[in-house]
């Protein structure tokens, strides 16, 4: 199985060949095709298996297709919210990464840093917008971010987020976006809390195991 069997655009499979990947993990196989459908998906996978490019992909080529693409101001259509600021930069660097050849523009926010520099990077317009939950929603609050286009919701490392107690901020956070999107979550495990927000927040969706 190589990427371009899993109807990537040219655009990325350009960014992908630049990279060296030609063949897709486990979880890259399964979750492409399933994303790309529009369905929302939970993910158990640990860190190592591909799933940053397993969501980064499809989310990609998901808003590069999307009719508001270029016609309109940018606004943000995509976020994934993640538990620490290496992951959210690492997972903004992925996205820089896959999505070089595409219009599309991506910026990350974290905490414990001074906030001026992102909200400058954010005024810029954004299409994906990487972050971890407390900075997000000082900025929500602040009415700086806007969340009423969004299309895609993705949570990474759910597990890992509600063991350091950012319910509270997933909570909030999801009350500001639009009933209307597709969701993804990450998880590496899935205990009970994990599930029950599972079961909140996503419709019909399907399962993938690494
Ligand atoms: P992740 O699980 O998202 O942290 O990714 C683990 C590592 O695998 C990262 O360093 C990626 O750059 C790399 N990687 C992801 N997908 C592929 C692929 N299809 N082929 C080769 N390397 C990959």
């Amino acid at each position: 199985m190589q990427f371009k069997e899993l109807n990537v655009i040219p655009s990325i499979l350009k960014a992908l060949e630049k990279e060296n990947y030609t063949v897709p993990t486990p979880i890259q196989e399964k979750a492409i095709p399933c994303i790309l459908s529009g369905r929302d998906l939970i993910g158990c996978a640990q860190t190592g298996t591909g799933k940053t490019a397993a969501f980064a992909i499809p989310t990609l080529q998901l808003l590069s297709e999307d009719k508001a693409s270029g016609t309109v101001e940018r606004k943000i259509r995509a976020l994934i919210v993640t538990p620490t600021r290496e992951l959210a930069l690492q997972i903004y660097e992925s996205f820089c990464t896959y999505g070089k050849y595409t219009k599309l523009r991506s910026c990350v926010i974290f905490g414990g840093v001074s906030q001026k520099p992102q909200e400058e990077h954010l005024q810029q317009g954004v299409d994906i917008l990487v972050a971890t939950p407390g900075r997000l929603n000082d900025l929500i609050n602040q009415k700086k971010i806007d969340l009423k286009f969004l299309k895609i919701f993705i949570l990474d490392e759910a597990d890992r987020m509600l063991d350091m107690g950012f319910i509270n901020d997933i909570k909030k956070i999801i009350a500001k976006i639009p009933v209307n999107k597709q969701t993804l979550l990450f998880s590496a495990t899935m205990p009970a809390d994990v599930a029950k927000l599972s079961n909140d927040m996503l419709r019909n969706p399907a399962k993938i195991e690494i």
